[in-house]
């Protein structure tokens, strides 16, 4: 297929190359120079990797930038044509996705929000899982290129629904990794050796694959990000924002909001989400060290 893919950053950039090993014929463009993808053109603007695609597809960082990119200067929507299919990757807010794809569709484009999960390896693998908000009819049109960078589609419903779904299942990572960097920060002080008690925890049933992915980098005390933490902070303040349009309270997830919120005052939002870690254990002064560091 003709693919447009906007948005070279850590997962754009494996998932365009992903589309250009599987065969389809890729133009990339990225707000910044110096990203380019073999096999796959460079275009200059939004405008221009779009025209004659058949699918533009993004991976940019928020709600702003999905804007600017669809409606911008130099952005899609002169190109826009019956026919095409806009899909998004990124995380941006719900209700955002469905007033953009609202303009896509009054000039006879689809739109389908497609946010994945999966971090860094798992975009480069092509095993990321997407969760799919969107016609049933687009979205089968739209399999070969799940398959070229994903091992999973689930549908979650009309436009939107992907966004909301990946909102909730955030939530829960976001909550899962502060209870497992808790648990580390009190285990360090407590004297408990943190190489046996992870064993523990994922032979028991506090097992998670948060715990399986983050936990090695941790134990090695590498915070490069795979999920940068100011990515992660919008999420949350997504996931906050989504609550308080339809009247729900998170209390846990307003407690973790703070944490992130002093890492990044701290120089931290480039970090992976993982170095939230660190703050806990300035707080309670102690490391939490594993053999290999
Ligand atoms: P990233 O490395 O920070 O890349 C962000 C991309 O957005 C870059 O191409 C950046 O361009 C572009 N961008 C930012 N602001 C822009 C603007 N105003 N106009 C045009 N382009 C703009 O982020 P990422 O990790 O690839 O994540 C991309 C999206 O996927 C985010 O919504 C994230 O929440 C979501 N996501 C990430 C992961 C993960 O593990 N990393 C997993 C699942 C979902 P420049 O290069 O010019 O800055």
């Amino acid at each position: 297929m003709r693919v447009a893919f906007l948005g070279m950053g850590i997962m754009g950039r494996s998932m365009a190359t992903n589309l250009v090993k599987a065969g389809h014929e890729v133009a990339i463009w990225n707000r910044s120079g110096g990203k380019d993808v073999e096999g796959a053109r460079s275009a200059g603007s939004p405008a221009d990797a779009a025209q004659g695609a058949e699918v533009v597809w993004m991976c940019l960082s928020d709600t702003k930038a999905v804007e600017s990119v669809l409606f911008g200067p130099g952005g899609v929507e002169p190109v826009l044509a019956a026919g095409m299919i806009i899909a998004d990757s990124s995380t941006i807010s719900p209700s955002s996705t469905l007033l953009f794809a609202e303009r896509v569709k009054a000039r006879g484009a689809d739109y389908v929000d497609a946010p994945m999960t999966g971090s860094k390896i798992a975009a480069e693998a092509g095993s990321l899982i997407f969760m799919v908000g969107g016609d049933e009819a687009v979205l089968a049109r739209l399999q070969p290129l799940f398959q070229a960078m994903g091992k999973q589609v689930f549908h979650m419903g009309e436009t939107s629904k992907g966004q909301a779904t990946k909102l909730v299942m955030n939530l829960q990572i976001a909550l899962i990794f502060e209870g497992f960097a808790e648990a580390l920060t009190l285990a360090a002080k407590l004297g408990v050796d943190v190489e046996k008690l992870v064993p523990l925890i994922q032979a028991s049933m506090v097992r998670s694959g948060v715990v399986d992915y983050k936990a090695p980098f941790i134990l090695k005390r590498d915070f490069s990000p795979n999920f940068p933490l100011r990515l992660m902070l919008k999420d949350i303040r997504l996931a906050l924002d989504a609550a308080k349009e339809s009247r729900v309270r998170l209390p846990g997830l307003e407690a973790v909001e703070e944490v992130y919120d002093v890492a990044a005052e701290e120089g931290q939002q480039d970090l992976d989400y993982a170095a939230t870690l660190t703050l806990l254990e300035k707080w309670a002064g102690v490391e939490v060290k594993g053999a290999s560091k």
